[in-house]
C-alpha cells in the first residue's frame, strides 16, 4: 500500500493539470484511503501540483503519521473545511476542484467561506477513474476476500435447513468471514428466503425456510480495505419447475455474459448479453438493475455494467457479472462472480460452483 500511494499522487497531479485545476480537495473516505493510506472517520485532503496536505483532528495525529507518511498533517479542532479551505486559498492560486458527489452542502458551505472568492469546481470522478483499474497489489487483497467469501458460504449452506432463520444464517457467515480474517463484511450481507427472496437487495429478516423456497445468499468480505461480492441461489429440499427454469436461465445469463468480459468489450453490450437472454425466455421484466459493477475499495464503483454505458472494460477492471430473475411474490434467482478483466478475457475470482441446475439443498 505504502509504495502505492506516491504514484497514485503523481497520477492525479497529472489529472488535475489535464484538468485545468491547481489542486483538488478530496472528502470522499474511499478516495481518501485509496490516496493516502488514511482509514480516520473524519478527514479530508488537499492535493496540488506541491503539495499532499491530510486535515484531520486530535484523535487521528499519530495515526495519520502511520498511515500516510506521505502528507503533511494538518490538526483541525473543529470547521474542518473552512480550515481546508482557508489552506488552500494560501497553497494554490487557480481553480480548486472538489468532489460534488461526495461533499454536502454545508461542508461545501464551510469550504466556501474559508476559500473565500477562489473559484471552485466540481471535480466528479476524478480518482475514481483511476481507482477502477486495479494494480497487482489491490487484486492481490480482493482475491484474499473473494477466497473468504467462499469459505463462509461453504459453511451458510450447511445450514441451510427449514425452521433456520435467514438473519441467523447471515451472522453465522459474517462471524465465519470475521474470524477467518476479514476485517469487516463488505455489505450487509443478504439472505433472502421465500417470497423475500424477490427483493433485489432484501437485507435480512428474522423469517425461517420452508420446504421448497428459494435463497438467495449475497455475501463479501473486506481485507486490507478492499472488497469481495458474490452471490448463489439455492432451494430448500425441494424446487417448483418454476424455480429450476429461472435459475437455469439466470446461469445460461450469467456464463455467456461473463464469456463477453475483457479488455476493449462496451460495458452495455456485455450487459446486453445477458438481458437477451433472459429477454428472449420471457423474463425481460423480472431483471430490473444492471448487470455488474466495479468492486475495490468500495463493495459499487466504477465501472458499470448496465444498459447503454458506453464505456470501455480495461485489463485491470474489477467486476461482477450478476443477472438476476425476480418474481414478485414468488422468489428470486442471483448468480453473480467476481471477475478481473484481462487483455484476452477474464479471470474468475470466485471459486464456488456455479451448476448449472438449481442446486436443492
Ligand atoms: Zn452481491
Ligand atoms: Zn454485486
Amino acid at each position: 500500500m505504502k509504495k502505492a500511494v506516491p504514484d497514485r499522487i503523481a497520477r492525479l497531479r497529472a489529472g488535475l493539470a489535464e484538468s485545468d485545476l491547481s489542486g483538488l480537495v478530496v472528502s470522499a473516505p474511499s478516495n481518501i484511503f485509496y490516496l493516502s493510506g488514511f482509514t480516520g472517520s473524519s478527514g479530508a485532503l488537499l492535493i496540488t501540483a506541491e503539495r499532499a496536505l491530510l486535515f484531520s483532528d486530535f484523535r487521528y495525529r499519530l495515526q495519520s503519521r502511520e498511515q500516510a507518511p506521505d502528507f503533511e498533517f494538518v490538526e483541525v479542532e473543529r470547521d474542518l473545511f473552512q480550515r481546508v479551505g482557508r489552506v488552500s486559498a494560501d497553497t494554490c492560486a487557480g481553480r480548486l476542484g472538489y468532489e460534488s458527489a461526495h461533499l454536502t452542502c454545508e461542508l461545501l458551505g464551510h469550504l466556501t467561506e474559508g476559500l473565500q472568492s477562489r473559484e471552485l469546481v466540481a471535480a466528479t470522478g476524478l480518482v475514481e477513474d483511476f481507482r477502477a483499474i486495479k494494480s497487482p497489489d489491490e487484486i492481490v487483497h480482493i482475491r484474499a476476500a473473494a477466497a473468504l467469501a467462499d469459505q463462509a458460504l461453504d459453511h451458510m449452506i450447511s445450514l441451510l435447513r427449514p425452521g433456520a432463520t435467514e438473519r441467523d444464517i447471515a451472522l453465522e457467515g459474517e462471524y465465519f468471514m470475521r474470524r477467518a480474517g476479514a476485517d469487516a463484511v463488505a455489505f450487509d450481507l443478504i439472505v433472502a428466503s421465500g417470497p423475500r427472496s424477490a427483493l433485489p437487495h432484501a437485507g435480512t429478516s428474522t423469517r425461517e425456510l420452508q420446504p421448497g423456497d428459494l435463497v438467495v445468499i449475497d455475501i463479501g468480505a473486506a481485507v486490507d480495505g478492499y472488497c469481495s461480492d458474490m452471490t448463489r441461489t439455492f432451494a430448500v429440499q425441494t424446487a417448483t419447475e418454476q424455480a429450476r427454469q429461472i435459475y437455469e436461465i439466470a446461469h445460461r445469463a450469467q456464463r455467456a455474459a461473463a464469456a463477453a468480459v475483457q479488455a476493449g468489450a462496451i460495458c452495455g453490450e456485455v450487459d446486453a448479453v445477458a438481458r437477451t437472454i433472459i429477454d428472449e425466455a420471457d423474463f425481460g421484466d423480472c431483471f430490473g438493475h444492471g448487470l455488474g459493477h466495479g468492486v475495490g475499495v468500495d463493495v459499487h464503483e466504477a465501472p458499470h455494467l448496465r444498459k447503454g454505458d458506453d464505456t470501455r472494460l480495461a485489463a485491470g477492471n474489477v467486476v461482477t457479472v450478476e443477472p438476476g430473475i425476480y418474481l414478485p411474490d414468488i422468489g428470486g434467482v442471483r448468480l453473480e462472480d467476481l471477475l478481473v478483466v484481462q487483455a484476452d478475457g477474464a479471470e474468475t475470482l470466485t471459486a464456488s460452483a456455479m451448476p448449472a441446475e438449481l442446486p436443492v439443498v
